[in-house]
């Protein structure tokens, strides 16, 4: 295993497609243990292979708590819901911004065995996910940044003055009795870009939005 250079922004090649992976062979595994080297020297969460200079659809994932691993020709198959999370890069280091990602995804990819690999993920799993494959796509978080937000740098507080707070989606769980196997999942918005001092917090409007999954099935 060895450490590769992060690519950093504006380097051209984060803006390239990255090429399907038809077989995984000695040089892809020797690739995938890099990225996962890399990205564990890094202490990053993700890497995509364009970030260390290979155009080839491979990530490497490394959330707390957890073994790092690499995957292959990762697809996001289904997502749903919205929320805005604040977001940074290894290729853009030292600056965040606040960016819209999905509240549940759902991914395919191959594994390290060249197994089918399925996943439906939320919080940071659905979000690294995202952002990694968004860059086997040439796509990187600033892209993602909502229109009235800017890259800060890190340890930089919002503006002060200026309103700083976006509506927020989130995900409720209903559970209908205590030992509900199958809770509705709600999107629930709050308006707190409509929060001025004034208000107070029992005055937040929060709307039920959308409902995502209901599973009847054993009512
Ligand atoms: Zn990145």
């Amino acid at each position: 295993m060895a450490i590769r250079e992060i690519r950093k922004f504006p380097d051209p090649i984060l803006r390239r497609k990255c090429r399907v992976v038809r077989r995984i062979d000695d040089d892809i595994r020797k690739l995938a243990t890099d990225m996962v080297e890399t990205l564990i020297d890094a202490e990053g969460v993700g890497l995509a292979a364009n970030q260390v200079g290979i155009l080839k659809r491979v990530i490497a994932l490394h959330l707390p708590e957890e073994d790092p691993y690499w995957l292959v020709n990762p697809q996001i198959i289904k997502s749903e819901g919205n929320r805005e999370v604040d977001e940074g890069c290894l290729s853009l280091p030292g600056y965040v911004g606040i960016v819209n990602r999905s509240i549940s995804i759902t991914a395919r990819a191959l594994d390290q065995n060249g197994s089918k690999w399925r996943v439906t993920a939320e919080e940071l799993l659905a979000q690294a996910l995202e952002h990694e494959i968004d860059h086997l796509n040439g796509i990187m978080f600033m892209d993602h940044l909502l229109e009235h937000e800017r890259l800060r740098e890190v340890g930089e507080e919002p503006e002060p003055g200026e309103t700083h707070l976006h509506d927020v989606n989130y995900n409720i769980q209903a559970h209908h009795h205590d030992a509900d196997p199958n809770p509705d999942l709600l999107i629930a918005k709050a308006r707190l870009s409509e929060v001025t001092p004034e208000h107070s917090i029992s005055e937040l409007a929060y709307d039920l939005q959308d409902r995502l999954r209901t599973d009847h099935e054993d009512h």
